[in-house]
């Protein structure tokens, strides 16, 4: 057929020499002509007809990082010019991460395959391995002990790497989780439970991978195992060790609002059930002082001097499930995070209104209390402090905002929705409003739950508030009210800020270390989209959960399933996906070329 390649981009893609694309698609010898078209060009329907029938074009391919986006533009011009409009074939440089070290040579094979309008994943399929049947998880949130628990059960050996000093991820600091107000802990718990008591389940906590060697199906992987300092054996988390530790820190585990000591468990569900030194803090370990825990052990199972470690483990397959950070509300300056004591993350929000958490659950303001150790006033979550009269709730801080994050980060709409109910179950009488730009409510039972949230009498105002600002020691929300067209500035007690999302911190060494691509956003690039959203461009490595992009929980678990899947029929039936890129630019071209000619003569 004689086939047009048009070049046009959404994007700039990075470190893409497209000249070289452009050139080796113009010696193909299907192809008429190359035009290089640039970044969002103004395209005219009726011009490209022309051309199109000018040149005798039957075949258009459009390439470049999202070629969907033309399709409708050529498939128009190819019926203005009387040619066959299905003929619009993609060349998409994003699917299978194109813009990896390898990728000159995997654009030209895509541009070839799609050419020949064969599918790229036909042509290039890699070469099948033997597995080893071990597997490797990093990432100990509810997306990786889903997966470790289902690969477990069939009788398959896990290695769970989690860097932390528990399993559980941020699902364990929930107190409820929309849109069903089910307890999180009630169904995390016995899941972690389980990792921790399975027979086939290695739990390596506080501990990170530091190499990843060796081919699909056959990875060995070397993990910095950080000295815990007490020996988890012995460790019947009596607490005595923190009660007499004199370090206090910043808990991370309560997002920040409370303290822990340097000596800690991160809280009284963890797993394993047993304390840890945070060595960045402990004065033994920094300058040989103290050791107070050491001595009143009653069970003398704490040792400052142990040291790290690296582990070797041999596994065919690996899970990332690295899960997610939040933005550093701060960035955000308008809403005014770490000036004013009343305005919170999300993160911090759920910490204060878990039943577990610092104030038993209660929703307080923070007060102002003099501090005797530290001999300075200093802003606490007092149990018996003053409730909020009236709070706000500010949608999207921080994402679909291109000063921020461009993307949507998909939970915030629901989880705010999930704090003002909890602010009007707890709180009859407060005032609660909600700011949004979009509801995204788009899950199961989500509408219903926005729908039963605005009767529960919060008031949710569509616009996007503009500041928060303090006046008189009271905090003022200035705002927008687009569907009454009205300018809104009202005061409240509390701000709650549901902050964008980002990938966790360590994933840009961890995409080198194992070969896998981040997106443009940074969240890892999964091997297809639509077709293979679980599998990555590395045979034998997949993504589960945020880390691929942000979802919520039930998503999260369907991911980890499906991956687990994958991991166990690579194992069961002995064979795996090896290298994408095991086979090279000629072969994937012949490849693609007896394929072409095959579906044009199926007999
Ligand atoms: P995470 O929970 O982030 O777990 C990732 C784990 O990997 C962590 O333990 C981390 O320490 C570990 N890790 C990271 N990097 C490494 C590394 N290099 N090596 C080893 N370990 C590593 N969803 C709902 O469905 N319902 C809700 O009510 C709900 N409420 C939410 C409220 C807030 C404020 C937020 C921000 C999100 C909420 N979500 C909710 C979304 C929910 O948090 C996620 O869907 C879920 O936690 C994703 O699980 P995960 O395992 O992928 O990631």
């Amino acid at each position: 057929m004689r086939t047009g390649v048009y070049f046009c981009q959404v994007e700039q893609t990075d470190g893409l020499n497209l000249d070289a694309v452009a050139k080796y698609a113009s010696n193909l010898p299907e192809v008429e002509t190359v035009e290089v078209l640039g970044v969002r060009p103004q395209l005219s329907p009726q011009k490209l007809a022309e051309s199109l029938k000018q040149l005798r074009i039957e075949r258009v391919v459009i390439a470049g990082d999202q070629p969907g986006y033309y399709k409708p533009i050529f498939a128009r011009s190819m019926a203005l010019a009387g040619h066959d409009p299905t003929e619009v074939r993609l060349a998409s440089f994003r699917a299978r991460g194109a813009t990896s070290q390898y990728s000159l040579e995997r654009a030209k094979a895509i541009v070839a395959c799609a050419t020949m309008a064969v599918p790229y994943a036909l042509a290039a399929i890699p070469a099948e391995t033997p597995v080893h049947p071990a597997t490797l998880i990093i990432g100990g949130g509810v997306a990786g002990i889903q997966a470790a628990l289902e690969i477990a059960d069939a009788g398959k050996q896990v290695y769970l790497v989690e860097r932390t000093g528990t399993i559980g991820g941020h699902m364990a600091m929930f107190d409820k989780t929309f849109p069903t107000l089910d307890c999180a802990a009630c169904i995390l718990t016995p899941k972690m439970v389980a990792v921790g008591q399975h027979d086939m389940i290695d739990l390596i906590t506080n501990s990170e991978v530091t190499e990843v060697s060796g081919a699909p199906g056959a990875y060995r992987a070397k993990i910095l195992k950080k000295a815990r300092r007490v020996d988890p054996k012995a460790c019947v988390a009596c607490s005595i060790c923190s009660d007499v530790c004199p370090i206090s820190v910043p808990s991370d585990f309560d997002a920040n609002i409370t303290t822990r000591k340097a000596i800690y468990v991160p809280f009284p569900q963890a797993v394993p059930n047993v304390y840890l030194v945070d060595a960045a803090n402990c004065t033994y370990v920094k300058n040989r002082k103290c050791g107070a825990c050491a001595k009143k052990c009653p069970k003398e199972c704490i040792n400052l001097d142990e040291k790290d470690e690296t582990i070797e483990i041999d596994v065919g397959n690996i899970i990332i499930a690295t899960g997610y950070d939040v933005l550093d509300a701060g960035k955000v300056e308008r809403y005014g995070y770490g000036k004013h004591p009343n305005v919170l993350t999300a993160l911090e929000f759920e910490r204060l209104t878990n039943a577990s958490g610092p104030t038993g659950g209660r929703i307080v303001t923070r007060t102002s209390q003099f501090n005797k150790r530290l001999k300075q006033d200093e802003w606490v979550f007092d149990p018996a402090g003053p409730p909020p009269k009236s709070v706000a709730i500010i949608h999207c801080v921080g994402s679909r905002d291109a000063s921020y994050n461009p993307y949507c980060s998909r939970v915030c709409c629901m989880y705010s929705l999930k704090f003002a109910h909890l602010v009007k179950e707890k709180l009859h009488d407060a005032a609660c409003y909600e700011f949004y730009i979009d509801m995204r409510a788009f899950g199961k039972g989500y509408e219903e739950f926005a729908e039963r949230i605005k009767q529960e009498g919060a008031f949710v105002v569509r616009g996007r508030s503009a500041t928060v600002t303090e006046a008189h020691g009271q905090l003022v929300v200035k705002g927008e009210d687009i569907v009454n067209d009205r300018l809104l500035e009202f005061p409240v007690d509390m701000v709650l800020l549901a902050v964008g999302l980002i990938p966790p911190q360590g994933t840009e060494a961890l995409s080198k270390m194992l070969g896998v691509t981040q997106g443009p956003d940074g969240w890892f690039s999964e091997l297809d989209y639509n077709g293979n959203p679980t599998d990555t461009e590395r045979g034998g490595i997949y993504v589960a959960g945020m880390c691929q992009a942000p979802k919520d929980i039930p998503d999260t678990v369907a991911q980890a399933s499906a991956v687990a899947a994958g991991v166990l029929r690579s194992i069961s039936s002995g064979r795996g996906i090896g290298h994408w890129d095991t086979l090279s630019l000629s072969e994937i071209e012949a490849k693609a070329r007896s394929l072409a000619s095959a579906m044009q003569n199926p007999g």
